[in-house]
């Protein structure tokens, strides 16, 4: 019994001094501070960019305390690197401590910018121009040097990689095929005023396009213009691409009638001569124009006859047309003058007395022959009951007009409505021949009205120059 007297008080001791030391231990343990990371320890952000502070939640004795919690150290967001956040809590019996890592590292790839359009449309069959491009870095600044570009079928593709290895890739979309439509230009503008009568000569136009070339040949012109009747018409122009892209513009054309008046003598010279003076004959008389013929010794009788049956004025230009022989001496020109004179006797029965020079009252090649000798026969001529004619519209149909639209527009464009029209053409040229009845034509149109010279016509004349 003793013993276990003895022994009890044994154990209620050692269980006493373990309630103690289990008590003490909790107290001291609930007394410790506690302190914990809001967020993650590691964190990793952009340069430049902002750092959030999430801060820390700190427990003292059952109370929050995070207000209490110093951050030690800071990150400098505009500096790469590896920063530590020291977060300390100091209470009670110990110093508590709990850290954080912020890594500020480049995590921002270049930015590439494309001058011109993402999709691009290329002429078929031709290179794509590049239409420039920038790539800039919040690192590296300006990369646009180390932008690698590669073609592909139907796109080009833009890389680029900034020093940290962040990399951009953009694409610019190229389409083969030419949408783009031709341009139509008129010269002569949208509005053309022509007068009646002729042919309609059309101002011109011109064709552009950003693929096709040579396009103007391929312009479809159409029009309704009648230049024998005054009104306004429309032409019409019409083109298309090799794509098939089209374009079409009009024209409107106001034919007006010129002012009326004036009188046109046409006169032929050098005839008469087969094939040509006949056919000449034959407009005239379809026409209803009279005309005058300054003949030579050339060609057949009968169109001299003809000349003549048909109202025309049969006038003299010398026999043979020779500057060497006709203008050698005043005697030779007469001499050989009165040789086609008797010849156009003998045929008509008529004493002509119209006249022209060859080459002109104004001609200089007579000074090679004779000095001064124009100057005498212009005088002389008229002594002997002679009227001569030179001219003051040329058709140039023995110069360089080789071809009837030629000899038509220099006609066309000499005629005066004002006054007298004396117009030069030759008989022996197959382009007068073609031209005339277009002139005839756009001068009764015009107004204009035709006569044959007679004695009693004032005189067309060149100022003499030997
Ligand atoms: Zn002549």
């Amino acid at each position: 019994m003793k013993w276990l007297k003895k022994n009890k008080i044994k154990i209620i001791t050692i269980g006493l001094i373990l309630v103690i030391v289990v008590s003490l231990g909790l107290v001291i343990f609930l007394t410790l501070p506690k302190i914990e990371l809001n967020g993650e320890d590691n964190v990793v952000i952009n340069v430049d960019s902002k750092y959030k502070e999430l801060g820390a939640t700190a427990f003292y004795l059952g109370e929050d305390v995070s207000d209490s919690v110093k951050i030690e150290g800071n990150v400098d967001v505009h500096k790469l690197g590896t920063y530590k956040l020291t977060y300390v809590l100091n209470k009670g019996l110990a110093k508590k401590k709990v850290s954080r890592t912020v890594v500020v590292k480049d995590i921002e790839a270049p930015v590439i910018t494309l001058e011109g359009e993402e999709e691009v449309n290329v002429c078929p069959n031709t290179k794509f121009k590049e239409l420039g491009f920038k790539a800039l870095d919040n690192v590296d600044g300006d990369l646009t040097d180390k932008v690698e570009t590669e073609e592909k079928e139907d796109a080009i593709i833009y890389k680029v990689k900034d020093k940290e290895g962040n990399e951009s890739k953009i694409e610019r979309k190229i389409v083969y095929k030419d949408i783009e439509n031709p341009k139509i230009e008129l010269s002569g503008g949208a509005d053309y005023t022509t007068y009646l009568g002729g042919k309609y000569i059309e101002p011109g136009y011109n064709v552009t396009d950003n693929c096709s070339q040579e396009l103007k040949a391929k312009v479809k012109v159409t029009n309704n213009v009648n230049m024998n009747q005054a009104g306004t018409y429309t032409v019409t122009y019409e083109v298309s691409d090799e794509a098939g892209n089209t374009a079409s513009i009009k024209r409107t054309v106001r034919v007006v009638s010129r002012p009326k008046g004036g009188t046109i003598y046409l006169t032929f010279d050098d005839g008469p001569q087969e094939g040509t003076t006949n056919k000449i004959l034959d407009i005239l008389k379809e026409e209803g124009v009279k005309a005058t013929f300054f003949v030579t010794s050339n060609g057949p009788d009968y169109l001299i006859k003809r000349e003549a049956d048909e109202g025309h004025t049969v006038a003299l230009h010398t026999a043979t047309h020779n500057y060497a022989k006709v203008y050698s001496s005043v005697d030779n020109y007469f001499n050989d003058l009165k040789i086609v004179h008797d010849r156009v006797q003998r045929i008509t029965g008529q004493d002509a007395r119209i006249i022209r020079f060859p080459g002109g009252s104004s001609n200089t090649i007579s000074r090679n022959y004779s000095r001064g000798i124009m100057s005498t026969l212009t005088k002389e001529v008229i002594n002997r009951g002679y009227r001569y004619h030179d001219w003051n519209v040329d058709s140039n149909d023995a110069g360089g007009a080789n071809y009837s639209s030629a000899v038509y527009n220099n006609v066309i464009r000499g005629l005066s409505s004002s006054s007298t029209n004396m117009v030069l053409m030759h008989d022996i040229k197959p382009q007068t021949r073609d031209a005339l009845r277009d002139i005839i034509r756009y001068a009764k149109n015009n107004g204009f009205t035709f006569a044959p010279i007679t004695m009693s016509t004032p005189m067309v004349r060149h100022g003499v120059n030997n």
